[in-house]
């Protein structure tokens, strides 16, 4: 069965063609995980610069580690290219020692990754959390990154919406509607192991994303939503992914940390999407 056929009341899939909708500026993010020194950070920050600078109409984000933010922020500074964190606490501020509270980032960052499905699986991280930690940033002007997706047990037993539903129903859980967040649609199966969903299964789900979005809170601030898909992108495979107007552009660990990949990835995102590269 067409999986298209299982989302109920979603639109039909875009147009192929990747034009997206007015509103929404399309956006590149590299999750570095928990790799680079300060050294390595900094160079690489420092390699990429030049090229990502010179890319118009995408939003371009590094999230280098915790302790390399300050460095990179100087790299970054007076650049196009902006800084996120990889993750918060879920309270302002207190006794959690090795913590990194929210307001610490605020003066750094302008978006921070919550609830990559990583935190869920290593540290526990539930919806609850991720609310918790979705309402703290927006208080502190960050932008969330909530990333959301469904397990490789879950896609079999065909509970993918299901599981999305429940994400986005919890993690936004009393949040005003806001243009503020962006979504990750991340399938857990397809983070770092070189499977990537197919681009027309990812845009059907992003579509039931926003529909479900739209449902929490309105359509029009669902449409004006900016959505990523993660996993396994690469600058070989990113076409195939913002070719459809309900992905607005990735969020990319692996390929993140090579320069040339992640350069090609944005440069992609802007010639697809409609911007423009080294003007
Ligand atoms: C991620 O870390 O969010 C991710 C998508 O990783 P990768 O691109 O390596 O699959």
């Amino acid at each position: 069965m067409n999986e298209r056929k299982r989302i109920p009341d979603t639109p039909a899939l875009g147009k192929k063609g990747g034009k997206l909708h007015s509103k929404r500026v399309p956006l590149v993010a590299g999750n570095w995980k928990m790799n680079t020194t300060l050294v390595q950070a900094t160079s690489l920050a420092r390699n990429m610069l030049g090229e990502l600078d010179g890319v118009n109409g995408v939003e371009k984000v590094l999230c280098p580690p915790f302790i390399s933010l300050a460095a990179v922020h100087e790299v970054l500074r007076g650049s196009s290219v902006k800084l996120g964190a990889q993750n918060m606490h879920f309270e302002e501020k207190g006794a959690y020692t090795g913590e990194v509270s929210p307001a610490m980032l605020a003066g750094l960052c302008e978006f921070v990754i919550l609830g990559h499905s990583e935190r869920r699986q290593h540290f526990g991280e539930t919806d609850q959390i991720v609310n918790k930690k979705i309402v703290l940033a927006l208080k502190n002007k960050l932008r969330p990154i909530l990333c959301i997706g469904e397990r490789l047990e879950d896609k079999k037993s065909g509970k993918t919406e299901e599981i999305i539903a429940g994400q986005i129903a919890g993690g936004l859980d009393s949040v005003d509607a806001t243009r503020e967040i962006v979504i990750a649609y991340e399938p857990v199966w397809a983070i770092g192991t070189g499977i990537s969903a197919s681009g027309e299964k990812a845009a059907a789900t992003i579509g039931f994303i926003r529909h479900a979005v739209g449902r929490l809170w309105n359509s029009n601030v669902a449409q004006d939503l900016v959505v990523l898909y993660g996993g396994s992108v690469t600058g070989s495979n990113i076409a195939e992914f913002i070719s459809y107007p309900e992905i607005d552009g990735a969020l990319v660990g692996g390929a993140s940390l090579q320069p040339s990949e992640f350069v090609s990835i944005v440069s992609q995102t802007a010639a697809i999407k409609g911007g423009s590269a080294g003007s």
